[in-house]
């Protein structure tokens, strides 16, 4: 399973999945159709599914035009999200497996963001291969997604099955947002020598014009704050010793950034 970057509006990512033994591609989060017709025809492939994190207009926008365009393809969402997914024909839950090509995935639920937000995480096919992680809004290199319909409880939960899979799993998050994440995180944890170096990474990342999209779960272990609710440095910073207490108040400071 091959997986490219479409970077479309102002910072989103369309993520394109393709199995070039099948000539059959997915997307998640079709922000827009247009693009990802684009990026087919050079391929060839015929799409096969589409599948959305969450409710968002930015990682719906285009299901209805592709679903015109490949009337046989699959729209996966998460079971909470019914009536709110255009063209949705599966509902998944937590645990629920399927399968891409040869690549089985399984499902997470992950509300916070949104109430019925679920990602996808395909696993490694062999010891030395990446596992694939799509989170939509729910992690973000450096940063994790607002909180519009859950709690603060609520993220961490969802937060916390996902720092649970290897280190050695690629995160495809939704939006190019690390760099803003990382400045934020300077002004909380200055002395930090892992996130000053990973600032420094992803500017140069940027100054060339490149993703810092995927990212890797071990290295946001060591550099993204809103993975640290029980560390005790995180939760002297917020002056607390919760860890729920902890995360929310880094996330209200970063509301306010
Ligand atoms: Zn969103
Ligand atoms: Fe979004």
């Amino acid at each position: 399973m091959d997986i490219c970057r479409i970077p479309v509006l102002s910072d989103n990512y369309i993520f394109l999945l393709y199995d070039s033994a099948r000539g059959q591609a997915a997307v998640v989060d079709p922000a827009e159709a247009e693009p990802v017709l684009a990026a087919l025809e050079p391929l060839g492939a015929r799409l096969v599914a589409i599948f959305n994190t969450h409710h968002h207009h930015d990682h719906i926008g285009g299901n209805r035009a592709l679903k015109q365009a490949f009337p046989d393809l699959c729209i996966y969402g998460g079971a909470g999200d019914r009536g709110r997914l255009p063209g949705q024909d599966v509902f998944l839950q937590e645990g629920d497996r399927l399968q891409f090509g040869d690549r089985p995935a399984q499902v997470f639920d992950v509300p916070g963001h949104t109430r019925a937000h679920i990602a996808y995480y395909f696993p490694p096919i062999a010891p030395d291969q990446p596992g694939e992680l799509f989170c939509g809004d729910t992690l973000f290199s450096g940063g994790c997604g607002r909180l519009f319909e859950g709690t603060p409880a609520q993220m961490v939960a969802s937060l916390g099955k996902l720092r649970d899979l290897p280190d050695h799993t690629r995160i495809w998050c939704a939006h190019e947002y690390t760099a803003n994440n990382l400045q934020f995180a300077l002004t909380i944890a200055p002395q930090s020598a892992a996130i000053q170096g990973r600032y420094q990474e992803v500017k140069t990342y940027r100054q060339a014009g490149q993703s810092t999209i995927p990212t890797w779960l071990g290295v946001e272990k060591q550099t993204n704050l809103f993975l640290q609710w029980d560390d005790p440095t995180l939760q002297a910073a917020m002056n607390t010793t919760d860890p729920i207490q902890a995360f929310s108040r880094l996330r209200g400071k970063k509301d306010q950034f």
